[in-house]
């Protein structure tokens, strides 16, 4: 009786064994099973991430190259490098002057001069940095001694930034100074009376604000391109 009861009891340890050997393989297939499966998302995100990225890029490309040797206005004739846009083809923002200065002519990138070391610094004060934002103009050939652009060389240029905000479609627009935002919003009023609020531009919130080259002839509008470039930080965060 005693050794039927041994023989049983031990009949039962193996099968509790084998039972225990078997959910355990059990759960560790499970385990890869799901961590392959999360690794292989991972993968296939970070590969569309990627070939997003690398295709707006080539787009972009696509746009500077077939306006490279642009002669759809006499400032073709005059400029010594198309300026075309610089940083991030995937920026939130976009940054938009009016044309190329001398300094971005020479130098084939925008806002390099003077009142462009101001802007670094306002994005750096936004907590971005030029690499992160992308900056571009209205007009991507300089005008001689710094003219206004003329509504012809408007006309000419504006498809191509047309093509380029598509492409980048940033959550954000900053346009920099009167031309800027009279161009895209098509409007006549005057930059004192677009700034400090949103637009729309095509359905993105369009923040016009001063030209910093107008802020260094007019320090104390500093403070107002602060509370512009502040309401552009919340709706970031947003
Ligand atoms: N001013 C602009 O509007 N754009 C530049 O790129 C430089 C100066």
């Amino acid at each position: 009786m005693a050794e039927a009861l041994r023989e049983s009891t031990q009949q039962l340890r193996l099968e509790l064994l084998s039972i225990v050997k078997s959910l355990k393989s059990h759960v560790m297939n499970q385990d890869k099973f799901a961590a392959g499966l999360k690794w292989k998302k991972v993968g296939q995100m970070e590969n569309q991430i990627k070939k997003d990225a690398s295709n707006i890029e080539h787009k972009l490309n696509n746009i500077c190259d077939n306006m490279a040797n642009c002669q759809l206005c006499p400032l073709g004739k005059t400029r010594h490098n198309l300026v075309f846009g610089d940083g991030n083809p995937r920026a939130q923002i976009v940054f938009i002057g009016e044309a190329p200065g001398a300094d971005e002519d020479e130098q084939g990138l925008p806002f390099v001069g003077r009142a462009g070391q101001l802007l670094t610094r306002i994005i750096e004060a936004m907590g971005l940095n030029r690499k992160d934002v992308y900056i571009c103009n209205i007009l991507k050939c300089r005008p001689p001694q710094n003219r206004n652009p003329l509504p012809e060389e408007i006309l000419a240029c504006e498809p191509f930034l047309k093509q380029q905000l598509k492409i980048i479609s940033p959550r954000i627009i900053c346009a920099l100074g009167t031309f800027a935002a009279k161009t895209l919003l098509k409007t006549e009023s005057p930059i004192t009376a677009l700034r400090g609020r949103f637009h729309s531009y095509n359905g993105i919130p369009l923040m016009p604000t001063y030209h910093p080259a107008y802020l260094l002839r007019n320090p104390s509008a500093k403070k107002l391109v602060w509370d512009d470039v502040q309401l552009i930080m919340k709706e970031l965060q947003t």
